[in-house]
């Protein structure tokens, strides 16, 4: 019989001893010119890089539950699991794959962009220095690694997408996003004759079922995958990234939509795929899906496959500049 393991996280004031900040920190938004994140970036990456978020922990183990006890599926998740502790309880990283980092701010008026942008690439090098994050940024033709994790040729990687919004706090979200998962990732223009997918929610259905069929647990399944419908190729691909960010388990919150992820997940798992592709019937933890615009001549399903080692995490400034991760 298997030794079924109950996943019991170090507290959050664990957590929080070991946390790069000095205590009490606070962000000084009185003063957004001078504001200095690097250190809360770093401390974002840290927590980001050995503990999983509580929903896809939650998942996770109510798949394994759901498989027969004993069976490759059950075993295959259960180790997930026994992973999850491990990284959470040494403060390593969850996976040898630490991704491309990609990070999501929204800030008020008056913020530098610039000097944020600056102070993300240096946490993410010092993140890079001190072992939270592995070297992964390459040159694309010679494969030569700088060993920072910076872009080498212009400043896109780390990736950081801003939006000015009209509140006095700062979020910041982070995306560890593996590269196993990027490449089972998938664009469709519909109508794709190939897999017999018209240009309306069922022909997006096709295009789901046809790429959870073709990574056949590549990507290191049970996966969560973003679904952008709609778009051109690079906002269809963003977009399908970003709504990876929404908590398993929460609603969508278009009815409709929200209908259409239960049906398609629950379709998902009875493909028979399971964890890592040895069988069973957790071969996805959720589907995300969302409507965007299109050119009328254009109907593209942009499919982001994100792995179980689901790592991304939100760092919250409010407005009196507390600090808190969610
Ligand atoms: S796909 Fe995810 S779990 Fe698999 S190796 Fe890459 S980062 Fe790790």
């Amino acid at each position: 019989m298997s030794e079924c393991i109950i996943p019991t996280l170090t507290s959050n004031e664990v957590v929080a001893s070991k946390s790069v900040l000095p205590d009490g920190w606070k962000a000084d938004l009185s003063n957004l010119k001078g504001l200095d994140l690097t250190q809360a970036v770093l401390e974002l990456l840290r927590r980001t890089t050995s503990r999983l978020p509580q929903d896809v922990i939650d998942a996770l183990v109510k798949g394994r539950d759901a498989e027969e006890e004993g069976s490759r599926a059950f075993n295959t998740l259960n180790d997930m699991v026994r992973n999850i502790l491990l990284a959470d309880g040494h403060v390593t990283p969850l996976c040898q794959d630490t991704g491309t980092v990609i990070f999501w701010v929204r800030h008020p008026y008056g913020l530098s962009q610039a000097a944020v942008k600056r102070q993300i690439r240096e946490a993410v090098k010092q993140a890079t220095k001190q072992v939270y994050l592995r070297p992964n940024c390459v040159e694309a033709l010679s494969g030569k690694n700088s060993g920072t994790n910076m872009d080498p040729f212009h400043e896109d990687h780390p990736v950081v997408h801003f939006e000015e919004w009209e509140k006095p706090g700062i979020e910041i979200a982070v995306m560890l996003k593996g590269g196993g998962c990027e490449n089972v990732g998938a664009q469709y223009r519909l109508p794709d004759a190939a897999i017999g997918a018209g240009r309306d929610i069922k022909g997006v259905r096709k295009c789901i079922i046809d790429a959870v069929v073709k990574a056949q647990g590549q990507g290191c399944s049970p996966g969560i995958l973003g679904v952008a419908i709609g778009g051109d190729r690079v906002t269809g691909y963003e977009k399908s990234k970003e709504v990876i960010l929404r908590k398993l388990g929460t609603k969508n919150p278009k009815p409709a939509m929200d209908a259409f992820e239960k049906e398609i997940t629950n379709d998902l798992n009875t493909l028979g795929i399971g964890p890592m592709g040895y069988g069973g019937n957790t071969t996805v933890l959720g589907v995300h899906a969302e409507e965007m615009f299109r050119h009328p001549a254009s109907f593209y399903v942009s499919i982001s496959y994100m792995c179980w080692s689901s790592r991304r995490l939100v760092m919250k400034i409010g407005s009196t500049g507390e600090v808190s991760f969610d």
